[in-house]
């Protein structure tokens, strides 16, 4: 079946694929989002929910601490409604590390607060030779943040189709023509692939050169029962990373800094046992009793793509990518998108934007418009830890 014709269509329906569907919509494009799943099924929706201010990357990715910044601040003025309430995060380390940060925190104007002792061992179980520092920081509701985009991108008339899983970028004479997805063909001068995990799969069947120097992986995550007023965050190898969720009454887990495997195709990833075991035996020789309930976590896997141009002690490289097909493939008309970062994420979606139509918006994204936003709640995915606060609560 063919459907109607497009400006654009985007491949993804995360953060990325909205908000670069949002920016086009803007522009006056008639826009088409494809999601395989529902709305928010990736990594948008199964990651930490921090809104990095860059404190994290000043030691060893100091290239991105100013987009990072300046993407919170937008991302903040952009979704108001989706923050939790958590504005502090601690980053942890041994004191040498520690000492390490404080004066790049301090070179990038970042305000870092010494956190007493006595607080650390109300969370760690052993804060002997253990620094910490506060860092003003946020969290978001993630599933708030997919509904919100979507019901503006539905408002301002991007059609969203939900279970079409895009098997090809239709490409003739140097120009993109559309996308074919397993139920609908549809035909788009422009493509923007914003796809996450599915991004190298698809580019390969397409048969895009990029393909080779994408790094897709997973990473191991749970949510356990349990509060905490801030998010506790390693600064080296080793250390957990831990955010609250949005209600408070679940904590999101993974072990920072373990090693993630890499993956070259697509699949059903089952969550590793020996990972999950791995990660709650880490966490409770590392914290208090009772801080977290580790006898009732949920796991799941978190996916992502990246476009290394340089790795560092993780092999990651967590700034965003904008691909040129045309320049790289000689394609004119398809472009990739890789964020890094839910706030690079509107780095990137501003960036592609720019070179579709040729003007550089704000950084922000535009208040709502006055129509009243359609509801979107079936065609967006449920987070696995609402999932599990649903199952908590039964
Ligand atoms: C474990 C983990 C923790 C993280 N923690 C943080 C954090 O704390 N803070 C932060 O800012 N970032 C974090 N990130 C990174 C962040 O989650 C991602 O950069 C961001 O969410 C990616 O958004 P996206 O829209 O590009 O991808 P996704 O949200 O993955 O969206 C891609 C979408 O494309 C769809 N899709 C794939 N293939 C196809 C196809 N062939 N056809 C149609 N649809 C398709 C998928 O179903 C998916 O919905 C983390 C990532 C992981 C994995």
């Amino acid at each position: 079946m063919r459907t109607g014709e497009f400006d654009a269509v985007v491949v993804g329906g995360g953060v990325t694929g909205l908000t670069v569907a949002l920016r086009l919509a803007g522009a006056g494009m008639r826009v088409a989002v494809i999601e395989r799943d529902l709305l928010g099924a990736g990594a948008t929706t199964h990651n930490h929910g921090v809104l990095h201010s860059g404190a994290l990357y000043v030691r060893w990715h100091p290239e991105i601490v100013r987009d990072c910044a300046d993407g919170r601040t937008a991302f903040v003025a952009s979704f108001p409604d989706c923050l939790s309430g958590v504005e502090t995060c601690w980053y942890i380390g041994t004191s040498a590390t520690v000492d390490v940060y404080r004066p790049l925190w301090e070179r990038h104007g970042i305000a870092a607060r010494r956190v007493e002792q006595a607080q650390l061992g109300e969370v760690l179980a052993d804060p002997d030779g253990v620094a910490g520092h506060a860092v003003a920081e946020s969290v978001i509701d993630s599933h708030a943040l997919i509904c919100e985009l979507a019901a503006r991108a539905a408002a301002a008339g991007v059609e969203l189709i939900v279970g079409a899983d895009a098997t090809e970028i239709v490409t003739a004479d140097g120009r993109v023509r559309g996308v074919t997805t397993t139920t609908v063909a549809l035909d788009a001068p422009r493509v923007v692939v914003c796809a996450g995990i599915g991004t190298r799969p698809l580019l390969q069947r397409s048969g895009s050169r990029v393909v080779t120097e994408l790094t897709s992986r997973l990473e191991t995550m749970m949510a356990f029962p349990g509060t905490l007023a801030t998010a506790v965050i390693g600064l080296e190898f080793g250390w957990p990373f831990l955010a609250p969720s949005v209600t408070g009454r679940a904590v999101l887990a993974s072990r920072y800094g373990a090693p993630q495997r890499f993956v070259r195709g697509e699949a059903d990833w089952p969550v590793p046992a020996a990972e999950i075991a791995a990660l709650i035996g880490d966490l409770g020789t590392r914290l208090c009793p009772g801080v977290l309930d580790l006898d009732a976590g949920v796991a799941w896997v978190g996916v992502k793509t990246e476009h290394p141009t340089g790795s560092d002690q993780w092999g990651t490289s967590p700034n965003y990518a904008v691909v040129d097909h045309r320049v790289r493939d000689g394609i004119t008309g398809w472009w990739t998108v890789l964020p890094g970062k839910m706030t690079l994420a509107l780095h990137a979606s501003r960036a592609v934007a720019t070179a579709i139509t040729g003007t550089q918006g704000n950084l922000t994204l535009p208040a709502p418009g006055r129509s009243a936003p359609r509801s979107v709640e079936s065609l967006v995915a449920v987070t696995p830890w609402t999932a599990h606060e649903e199952v908590d609560a039964a």
